[in-house]
């Protein structure tokens, strides 16, 4: 049986690198980062704009080829796949959760969560579908197309289409940054109690203290190099950390 120490990292990536363009104009957004991260635990990414967070959530996706180093996904490699086997990776073992929500606006709810089964060639099971709109408070919006839904109720939809395939992560952007705060933290209430009840992998990248504080453990990133972490967050001190380190940024732009 595996222990949660000897599983595989759901998500790791070893000595990230990524450079943007070459010579004197080329832009390095990301210089040897490490992180793993444990099944099961709930991490948010954050640091001053352009510090490389995007650029983070896109390799570990297989959106973008590292420059250097390795992406591993529930303990396989996938930095050399091809780029079929990188989509399949994506509809199967990986769940997104945006900002913009980014449902089908002619797809009811219950088909927008079902989505991602249907893309990788599987019925949806109805009976799972409609059991996550359930957990995710829309049991009974399930044939609501998004455009009579509120945005936390879309990103409730987000987040059942997320977690249908049971994926190895959920990569979470901004998840809550269109969202107003009572609802935003309805919407971490949940991604937390996926983790916490379903045993959910979750990365999220957030410039909000509050909602980092929902995290297990917050990596710190600047300039494109990983600058501290801080387990079992305060919305404070998270706060308190970021503005220390906008400082040092600006300090060593002057
Ligand atoms: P963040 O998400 O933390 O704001 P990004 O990952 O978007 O940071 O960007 C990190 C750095 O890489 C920035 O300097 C940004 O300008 C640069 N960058 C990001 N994407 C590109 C791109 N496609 N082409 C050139 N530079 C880029």
């Amino acid at each position: 049986m595996n222990s949660p120490t000897t599983a595989p990292a759901a998500l790791e990536v070893r000595g990230l690198t990524r450079t943007y363009g070459e010579g004197p104009g080329a832009v390095t957004a990301l210089r040897g980062v490490d992180l793993a991260f444990a099944p099961g635990t709930f991490t948010a990414v954050m640091g001053p704009s352009g510090s490389g967070k995007s650029t983070f959530l896109n390799c570990a996706a297989g959106l973008e080829p590292p420059t250097a180093g390795r992406v591993l996904v529930d303990g396989h490699d996938i930095t050399d796949w091809d780029e079929n086997d990188r989509t399949r990776l994506r509809r199967e073992r990986i769940g997104f959760v945006f900002q913009a929500f980014h449902l089908m606006p002619y797809l009811t709810a219950e088909q927008n969560a079902g989505l991602p089964l249907r893309l990788a060639g599987h019925r949806p099971d109805r009976d799972r579908v409609r059991e996550l709109l359930a957990t995710v408070g829309l049991a009974d919006r399930g044939d609501h197309l998004p455009g009579s839904l509120s945005g936390g109720q879309q990103q409730r939809v987000a987040i059942a289409r997320a977690l249908v395939t049971a994926p190895a992560v959920v990569l979470a952007d901004e998840p809550t940054g269109a969202l107003d705060s009572t609802t935003a933290r309805g919407v971490l209430a949940l991604l937390r109690d996926s983790v916490d009840t379903l045993g959910q992998t979750i990365v999220m990248v957030t410039h909000d203290p509050v909602a980092a504080s929902y995290a297990d453990t917050v990596v710190f990133l600047v300039d494109g190099r990983v600058a501290g972490r801080m387990d079992r967050p305060t919305a404070d001190a998270v706060a308190g950390h970021l503005a220390h380190l906008s400082d040092l940024v600006a300090g060593a732009a002057r």
